[in-house]
């Protein structure tokens, strides 16, 4: 059990991420209260099912009221709306914080409707699954991952360092960057992953020599680690590709450069290029995972399955 941090925690949006803060804040004792604000009326009541809060409303004004934090988990898209409803009543002194996977788009949204007095740290927990909604969130997701805020310029010390003490008593290891090197780092360890990973499993849905069955039969044999990625949610991706397009199509570009290269190689039967990349690449999988950001057990961990040969 952890000190009290904050009197009052709103929380607007209580999906995968709204819904893993407030399990969080409630076991560690975080906040006096958590008031749970969403867009419908299901998730609300569902929230209340699941007991994640103390108060609910589905008013994003009247949730914000009095509250010392103040979280958006809302789709990125989404962020200048709620900004926007939230502003007039927030209290002087509030910190205000997202969660988004991106973030130039998200300060170009948030902060010309934040009132001056109060504190607008962005923030980003790289931490997440393919699951949605209020039922999806377990209170460990911070655990061990990286949060990265990015201050805007003046932001206050004793703020920022609230904040910070907070996602370390989530668990999460704290970082700052500004916004565009955020996005650009994002883009390649995380946008461009999932737009691979949609891609390939686009790619196979629509081939006409091999069956649907055959895909679903014979996943395991790596297609399976694409899937996950692109069972993610459609809506938060559709947003990440429209709000961080820049470093996207960079990134993609220098990509489809290097696909080109690995094709050249094939083509002319070039084992050197292509042995010598597939090392390189086989010693970032062990940094990654000498680094804490993954299990070395075999299948990612996942539990063996007796019903696969
Ligand atoms: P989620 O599970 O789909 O939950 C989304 C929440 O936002 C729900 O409460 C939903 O309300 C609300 N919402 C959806 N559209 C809205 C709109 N147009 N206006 C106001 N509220 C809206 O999403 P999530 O995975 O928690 O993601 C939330 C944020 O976290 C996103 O910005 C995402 O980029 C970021 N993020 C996600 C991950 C991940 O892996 N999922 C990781 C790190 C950061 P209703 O259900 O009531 O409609």
């Amino acid at each position: 059990m952890s000190d009290r941090q904050f009197d009052k925690i709103t929380l607007i949006g209580i999906g995968l991420i709204g819904s893993s803060i407030a399990r969080a804040v409630k076991n560690l004792g975080i906040a006096g209260s958590v008031t749970v604000s969403t867009r419908s009326q299901k998730t609300l009541d569902r929230a209340r099912e699941l007991e994640l809060g103390t108060d609910y409303t589905l008013d994003a004004g009247e949730a914000v009221q009095d509250a010392d934090l103040v979280i958006v988990s809302v789709p990125v898209g989404a962020s200048g709306d709620v900004a926007r409803e939230i502003a007039p009543h927030l209290k002087p002194g509030a910190i205000v914080t997202d969660v988004g996977s991106t973030k130039a788009s998200v300060v170009a949204q948030m902060l010309p409707h934040m009132p001056k007095n109060v504190h607008f740290i962005p923030g980003h927990p790289l931490a997440g699954t393919e699951h949605s909604g209020p039922d999806a969130g377990f209170p460990e997701l911070f655990r061990g991952r990286w949060c990265i805020l990015t201050p805007v310029p003046g932001t206050d010390k004793a703020a920022k360092k609230k904040l910070t003490t907070f996602w370390e008593t989530l668990g999460s290891k704290v970082d700052e960057m500004d916004t565009a090197h955020h996005d650009k780092v994002l883009a390649i360890v995380s946008h461009l992953p999932h737009i691979i990973a949609y891609n390939i499993v686009g790619t196979a849905d629509d081939l006409e020599t091999v069956t649907e069955s055959e895909v679903i039969k014979y996943s395991a044999s790596g297609f399976r680690d694409f899937t996950r990625l692109a069972a993610s949610d459609p809506t938060m991706w559709r947003d990440v590709c429209l709000h961080n397009k820049e470093a996207i199509l960079e990134m993609l570009a220098r990509f489809s450069e290097d696909l080109a290269y690995l094709q050249r190689a094939i083509r002319w039967g070039d084992g050197e290029k292509l042995f010598d990349l597939f090392t390189r690449t086989r010693a970032i999988r062990r940094s990654i995972i000498d680094a804490g950001q993954d299990t070395a057990a075999p299948n990612f961990g996942r539990p063996a399955d007796p019903s696969k040969g």
